[in-house]
């Protein structure tokens, strides 16, 4: 995602959506919202696969680790039961170079009118240009928080749901050439365009015609040691009913000390271009940490540390029960 300037501105069993309509009920029904302890989530699962992905090597675009690793993302959507599809183009980048990327998504309930889309980039950036070691700068970066942990997560989302199928559409979609922002020798204007290029190629065709869903969260880094989530600025200005709802599931797990109720900043990152261009409300669960000397997303960012020694799994524990609980709740 773009560096952070001046504030920040920087089953395949189609079940018929369960039919769980509300209706307007003249005695109390209780309802039994899903608990930290009756959501299924395997931070042990998720942990795997996002080793896999840094197994493969950077997945940079036009490499083949990038290549190998969308055939692995697209078959474990598919053997998780999800409707898959693989969406293929080629796009420019800031420097005028031609990348061959795929969006990779993965539907439950396909036919269910009722959707929300969980999201996250699984390319990684071709530059560690914020390495405290300048001579790294032009080293791929493993990207293992900033790509492979939001898709890890809903990897191990998508398999739960598979288990236990939810009450609405949920739509996996594993977007590519988040991170080919310009590099360590640009000299240009910079346009907040050079970033996201997967999803704005997917905002503007999505996979179906006239898709529409209800709102989009994204995951970008959500495994890093000491990570915090405050609420990103555009999240809340574009949907600020989905951040209530997403922090509120997580204060009712006990996750308040890692989403925090404050501000974050406003960052360029694929839910922009989702509300801007797609205009379904996106927000962010991405980190903010404004004391952090390196990056105010943590001390790995876009340096040659974001490798799988530096995942807790405890955050992706957080993170997947809280995004379960969310879809488990969300009703026709
Ligand atoms: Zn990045």
């Amino acid at each position: 995602m773009k560096k952070a300037a001046i504030i920040l501105t920087i089953l395949f069993v189609v079940l018929s959506c369960g039919g769980r309509k509300a209706t307007t009920a003249k005695v109390p029904v209780t309802t039994t919202a899903p608990t930290a302890t009756t959501v299924e989530f395997s931070a042990d699962s998720a942990f795997r696969y996002i080793k896999k992905q840094t197994d493969f090597g950077p997945r940079v675009p036009n490499t083949e680790a990038h290549l190998k690793c969308s055939a692995w993302l697209a078959s474990r959507l598919s053997v998780f039961g999800a409707q898959t599809y693989i969406q293929g183009f080629e796009t420019e980048t800031f420097d005028k170079s031609k990348l061959q990327c795929y969006n990779i998504i993965g539907s439950y309930n396909p036919d269910c009118p009722t959707r929300i889309i969980l999201c996250s980039h699984w390319d990684s950036r071709p530059w560690a240009d914020n390495d405290s070691d300048p001579a790294n700068w032009k080293t791929p970066v493993d990207a293992a928080n900033d790509g492979a942990s939001g898709v890890g997560v809903i990897l191990e989302i998508a398999r739960q749901l598979q288990k236990k199928a939810p009450g609405i559409g949920v739509d996996c979609i594993f977007l590519d050439a988040e991170d080919w922002g310009p590099g360590p020798d640009f000299k240009g204007n910079h346009l907040d365009t050079y970033w996201g290029l997967g999803t704005q190629y997917w905002a503007k065709n999505p996979h179906k015609e006239g898709y529409r869903a209800r709102y989009a969260i994204l995951l970008d880094m959500v495994g890093g040691k000491g990570a915090q989530f405050a609420r990103e600025k555009y999240s809340v200005m574009y949907g600020k009913q989905v951040v209530d709802k997403v922090w509120n599931a997580a204060a009712s797990l006990g996750y308040s000390s890692l989403f925090k109720q404050s501000d974050g900043g406003y960052i360029t990152d694929d839910h922009y271009f989702i509300n801007t261009i797609a205009r379904i409300p996106a927000i962010d669960i991405v980190p903010y940490l404004p004391q952090c000397p390196q990056s105010c997303f943590g001390p790995t960012w876009h340096t040659t540390q974001d490798n799988i020694s530096n995942i807790d799994k405890n955050v992706l524990e957080a993170v997947g029960k809280t995004l379960l609980t969310v879809i488990y709740n969300e009703k026709q």
